[in-house]
């Protein structure tokens, strides 16, 4: 049994170098499956660590800025390189951290090398617009410009592909920034800003500090040297954030909740409905934005699809992420089991019918983890709380549904609006819920989850404020427009508004 003395220090990292930090304090990481194992020692970093993060990402963004983009591009280049070298130790750290299983967090790992890939080719492109001008002998085009030190604030469950979303397209826009890795997750991301360095980002341009939310995240958030702000994590810190921004005019992207959909037809591939919806529903024991924790379904095949599903979920095989043939790891931390445990007890007292699962594994080899068992609600209403609000957890919540129309409604009927799915074989079906669904993300015939980093990613109503992370979108959030107009008549020459 590893102990907390033991255990390995890390550190922060600011201005190219690895520093303790100046608040003396840290974390502990535990390991969720077997809370014995501490993963390390992580700095809690004070708002005099976040100072001194922010005035290095300050002092470096004047050179950074000027850096052409191709150059860092090719850093972004060399990182992902290195990722795809170092993949398997990293992946192994993160199930470690954070639970999910080994297949994930390979994927992890890997949606972090394709988001760095990814941002490394925009280096070559950026591309704003040329445009005719209204006058003779002018020229007009629109420039991407960066805007300065970014901070950043990232949730526990992709630890290395969310800060990737966030660190890359930043970077090869320009900018620099400051990091503060969730609480659960910080080796991930301690990791990924490894890489950065070896791959030769010159020193400030990347910061790492350690910390909580309203202690470190609350500091760098409200820092007057930086004027953008990247959260990803729950709807009530979103909004402290954004209180936080607006009225200092700060740009600010929110990425949050989900109460995610999967509609399943009375024409649907049922074994296929019946895969997509157990792994969108228990991939990351749940806990992931997109996760499909509702299955509406056509009541011509719901018995059908129900038996075969519960059937299914009762059987994943429930534990340590590193065990090959284990399916489903822990719950993150106590407080989100706790979380879990209250919402079974919430479904019951709403009158949902508790199908499989509803309990938490806690004998034997579960005795040191924050282990649930898959756990499916059936004939739940779409008003019922465990259909409303989300879970976070390995709980999928059952709706009969009359129709598509009725399937679209209940789709929508909720305060999110990130990922919604329909299984059907039916083109005009897909077509319709392709236009009808109000979310960010839509698949048919695949589950909520399996985002691609060349698409924008994020949500309508609660789930966002409007941007989108990945793809250009990300590009849009990180740059802002510059308008530029070249004269070269020789003369004063008035635009067409004051020529009349
Ligand atoms: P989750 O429920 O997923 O843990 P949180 O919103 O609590 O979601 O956490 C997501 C990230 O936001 C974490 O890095 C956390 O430390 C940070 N955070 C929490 N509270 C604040 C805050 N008041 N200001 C800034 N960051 C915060």
């Amino acid at each position: 049994m590893a102990t907390a003395s033991a255990s390995r220090a890390y550190k922060n990292f600011i201005n190219g170098e690895w520093v303790a930090p100046n608040s003396g304090k840290t974390l502990e990481n535990r390991n969720p499956a077997n809370t014995d194992e501490v993963i390390g020692v992580f700095p809690l970093s004070s708002q005099e660590d976040v100072d001194a993060a922010v005035s290095a990402a300050k002092a470096a963004y004047h050179s950074w800025r000027l850096t052409p983009a191709p150059k860092r591009a090719e850093i972004l280049y060399r990182t992902a390189e290195i990722l795809v070298k170092r993949k398997e130790e990293f992946s192994r750290e993160m199930t470690r951290e954070m639970g999910k299983v080994l297949a994930e967090t390979r994927g992890d790992v890997q949606e972090a090398i394709d988001m760095t890939y990814y941002m490394a080719g925009e280096g070559r492109r950026l591309f704003g617009q040329t445009t005719p001008s209204e006058l003779p002998n002018k020229f007009a085009m629109s420039v991407r410009q960066s805007i300065g030190v970014c901070g950043m604030i990232t949730p526990w469950n992709f630890p290395m592909a969310i800060p990737s979303w966030k660190m890359m397209p930043a970077l090869v826009c320009g900018n620099t920034l400051v990091i503060k890795p969730a609480e659960d997750t910080p080796l991930s991301t301690h990791n990924l800003v490894g890489v950065l360095a070896e791959a030769g980002l010159p020193p400030g341009v990347v910061n790492l500090v350690g910390g909580d939310g309203p202690g470190t995240g609350a500091a760098l958030t409200r820092h007057p040297d930086v004027p953008v702000v990247s959260f990803t994590g729950s709807t009530s810190t979103g909004r402290l954030i954004a209180e936080t921004c607006a009225p200092v005019f700060k740009h600010y992207s929110l990425e949050m909740g989900g109460k995610n959909i999967i509609l399943v037809m009375e024409d649907a591939n049922l074994d296929l409905a019946v895969d997509g919806a157990i792994w969108g529903g228990f991939g990351t024991t749940g806990q992931r934005c997109t996760a499909a924790s509702r299955v509406a379904v056509h009541k011509n095949v719901y018995n059908e699809f129900v038996n075969r599903f519960v059937a299914r979920a009762a059987k994943l095989k429930v534990g340590n992420g590193l065990d090959p043939t284990v399916e489903m790891g822990p719950c993150i931390n106590e407080q989100q089991l706790q979380t879990v445990m209250s919402y079974i007890e919430i479904g019951r007292r709403e009158g949902a019918k508790l199908l499989t699962g509803g309990s938490r594994l806690s004998s034997g080899e579960y005795a040191k983890g924050w282990f649930h068992q898959p756990t499916v609600f059936g004939d739940c209403s779409p008003k019922m709380r465990v259909a409303q609000e989300e879970i976070f957890g390995p709980v999928v919540s059952l709706i009969p549904i009359d129709s598509l129309e009725q399937g679209i409604e209940v789709a929508n009927g909720v305060p999110y609006g990130l990922s919604a799915s329909i299984y059907t074989l039916n083109v005009n079906r897909a077509f319709a819920a392709m236009q009808d669904l109000y979310t960010g993300i839509v698949y048919v015939n695949a589950p909520t989850i399996g985002a691609e980093t060349h698409l924008p990613f994020g949500g309508t109503k609660q789930t966002g404020n409007g941007h989108r992370e990945a793809a250009v979108a990300a590009i849009d959030f990180f740059t802002e427009w510059k308008s530029v107009y070249i004269d070269y008549s020789d003369k004063l020459q008035r635009a067409q508004i004051d020529n009349n």
